[in-house]
């Protein structure tokens, strides 16, 4: 480790700047080139370094440092690079703006027919005399992007839009991580030029973001594709970041480009430092092509992310341009798509399960069948429109798909192999596990057993929900509820702190052992903040974000209690359905009594005052703005604000009392502050002024 103190001014710069390059390099290798060079463990202790040598020498800190998070710095990165548009201080913005495309954006003429991919052949066959090949690629299945690069800098990411015009989703692209930013230095790359590809998510980032959308009660993403068309059009891009978005290129678009052919173009994009699939091969004829068809239609069941097919482009970009394209798609490519693999099998009977929330999923039952390498038993019926127009009927032939979804899904009937006086599989008026006639929303596709305290999954459901890791965090899992419940020892959240050591000795296999790491978990819980307690309850709608937000704005669960509909909707991120959970959770008794138990077993009920109890009232009433890089970090400057009670706006307007200014200070800011009156002050100012207001209050 080095000793930073003793370390020399023109020493730290040194290092600084190779510890820039260091990493810059090890990124690459990781997020471009798939190939990490360090291990995890290597990667943080370097970039540990360089934090702390930025920290302690701020002036040799570049704003492209790879240390720094690009939601919430971007403006002094806008100052040194003047192309880029300047963003909103906290990532979030309204809208997109929208842009033409300087070349419409068309989509690909696509086909499951293998005979026309030859016809395509034939075609090319007879546009030309000359030796061509073509370029043979894997069809990656997210949403197309189209990035613009001005002298090396990423300036513009348009979707796809409607072809002609997209939606510029750039500071959510500048959150992938093998995106660069800035192309690598000395790459022979033209002034401006326009790269396309698809921004896709791999399988494991869709499963962690579907398993977090669940515990949050959240609608799930049908697929991976949605989930990355759905994330690029998120309007908070520090949000983006947590969704694990990938991007891979595949059309260079540079007019004076010194390039023969498709590949090498990629060759030389992959060169500067863009991400291009790894998997492009050149074919010389329909042979090599159905060779490459077939290899991959077999491999991509084992790649991490999800294709959909092949792309197949004249590899010549002379004989492409020749070529040209119709009103709808370029006359060079052509996309042969795999079919998605299914299965036909017999459907025995649909279970009608109720999930933690409630909500009634119907799930059938097959005789096993072989699918894309798995056995399939189980499919999802999704709901009860679903079964309605499936027409499903017990005992009919099904076809069973397992496309970019995780569950199989049943998608058709073999009506020609239906029995006759086989009964239709209708689904159930009243809850399958308590009886309560069923509700449903009219803007939800799923059936809810409203009976929430009673109805026994629902309420199993309840005790797995408090106990999880993102809320109470107890050591134990689906099992011992299952048992406690069962033995009649616990029967609301409360009951779990009134367990007794002998109580949890009889669990089957439990040792004098796991009483003790299940009773310190409990004790240790205690010390969890309101906002975990909110979101362990289990509120119908209350996810982990809105638990937090709720328990900043009330402080407590008194004062949330009281809070009446007006009160509650006047809330961040509160809506109409939440407030109505909410109030009509609090409404009854039983769900009084349980937070009282609770509160009297010692868990938190109220944020912790002290932490935020401010330092003086130096600030009271006023709103800073804050720009550039101070001798602190924006976090601490936002900190020490607060603790002066004062508040952090979001951009300059008139009721901004001071805008600190530190070194790189965004430009627009600056002059907007000057217009609207708005006194500019340096770091060092800033601080004598809060010095000078905490003498007057005293
Ligand atoms: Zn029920």
């Amino acid at each position: 480790m080095f000793d930073f103190l003793s370390m020399k001014k023109n020493e730290a710069k040194h290092r600084i700047e190779e510890l820039t390059r260091i990493l810059r390099a090890h990124n690459h290798s990781y997020y471009v080139l798939n190939n990490p060079t360090v291990s995890d463990f290597e990667y943080d202790l370097l970039m540990h370094e360089l934090d702390t040598l930025e920290k302690l020498y701020p002036e040799y800190l570049s704003p492209d440092s790879p240390t720094r998070k690009v939601g919430n710095d971007l403006s002094s990165v806008a100052d040194t690079a003047t192309e880029l548009p300047s963003f909103p201080d906290n990532g979030i913005v309204e809208e997109f703006k929208q842009y033409p495309h300087k070349y419409p954006m068309l989509s690909l003429g696509n086909t499951y027919d293998p005979s026309e991919i030859y016809a395509f052949n034939e075609r090319i066959q007879k546009a030309t005399d000359k030796k061509f090949t073509y370029s043979c690629e894997l069809k990656f299945d997210g949403t197309a992007i189209c990035l613009t690069y001005t002298k090396g800098i990423l300036t513009r990411a348009l979707t796809r839009g409607d072809g002609a015009v997209g939606d510029d989703v750039l500071l959510n692209v500048l959150q992938i991580p093998s995106v660069p930013h800035r192309l690598l230095k000395g790459g022979n790359y033209p002034e401006e030029f326009e790269i396309r590809g698809e921004i896709y998510m791999p399988y494991q980032a869709f499963d962690k973001l579907n398993h977090q959308r669940e515990l949050n009660e959240e609608p799930l993403f049908a697929n991976p594709r949605n989930a990355a068309a759905g994330s690029l059009k998120l309007l908070d891009s520090n949000q983006v970041r947590e969704r694990g978005l990938e991007c891979t290129l595949y059309h260079l678009i540079a007019p004076d480009l010194k390039a023969e052919t498709h590949l090498e173009a990629l060759a030389m994009a992959a060169s500067w430092g863009l991400p291009v699939s790894e998997h492009a091969r050149e074919c010389k004829d329909m042979e090599e092509i159905n060779q490459y068809i077939r290899t991959w239609d077999k491999k991509r069941k084992s790649l991490p992310f999800a294709t959909d097919g092949i792309v197949i482009k004249v590899n010549q970009l002379d004989l492409q341009r020749s070529l040209g394209y119709t009103a709808k798609s370029p006359r060079w490519a052509v996309a042969y798509k795999f079919k998605p693999e299914e299965a036909l099998t017999r459907l025995n009977s649909v279970d009608y399960q109720v999930g933690r929330t409630g909500a009634v999923t119907p799930v059938a039952n097959l005789d096993p069948v072989q699918l894309s390498g798995t056995i399939v038993k189980r499919a999802t019926l999704h709901n009860a429109e679903q079964m309605e127009l499936l027409d499903i009927h017990l005992g009919d032939y099904v076809y069973v798909e397992k496309g970019g979804e995780i569950i199989p899904k049943i998608t058709r009937v073999e009506i020609s192999r239906r029995e006759a006086g086989v009964p239709e599989a209708i689904f159930p008026r009243d809850c399958p596990a308590c009886g309560t006639r069923l509700v449903k929303d009219e803007d939800e596709a799923k059936h809810f057993c409203p009976n929430s305290d009673f109805c026994p999954p629902q309420r199993k459901g309840k005790f797995i929900h408090f106990i999880s890791r993102k809320a109470m965090n107890i050591n134990a899992g689906e099992a011992t509820i299952d048992q406690l419940y069962s033995k009649n020892y616990i029967s609301e959240l409360s009951d779990l702190y009134k367990l007794t050591r002998e109580q949890l000795l009889t669990l089957d296999k439990w040792k004098d052992k796991s009483a003790d790491n299940f009773l310190k978990s409990l004790q240790e819980s205690k010390q969890l903040p309101f906002h975990r307690i909110l979101f362990g309850l289990g509120i119908r709608f209350i996810g982990e974000t809105t638990a937090r937000n709720l328990a900043d704005a009330f402080k407590n669960i008194d004062n949330l209690m009281k809070a009446g509909r007006e009160e509650l909707l006047a809330t961040e991120d509160v809506g109409e359905k939440l407030a109505d959970s909410l109030l009509d959770y609090f409404a009854q008794p039983r769900h009084r009594k349980v937070i009282e138990e609770l509160k009297e077993a010692g868990l938190q009920f109220s944020e912790n005052e002290q932490e935020k109890e401010p330092v003086s009232s130096a600030l009271a009433g006023k709103t800073i703005m804050i720009t550039g890089n101070f001798s602190v970090s924006r976090e601490e400057m936002k900190k020490y604000i607060e603790s002066h009670a004062g508040k952090v706006g979001s951009s300059v307007s008139g009721n901004t009392a001071y805008l600190v200014a530190g070194e790189k200070s965004g430009s627009s800011k600056l002059q907007k502050a000057q217009k609207l009156g708005i006194p500019v002050v340096s770091e060092d100012e800033f601080y004598k002024i809060v010095e000078t207001e905490q003498h007057k209050s005293k």
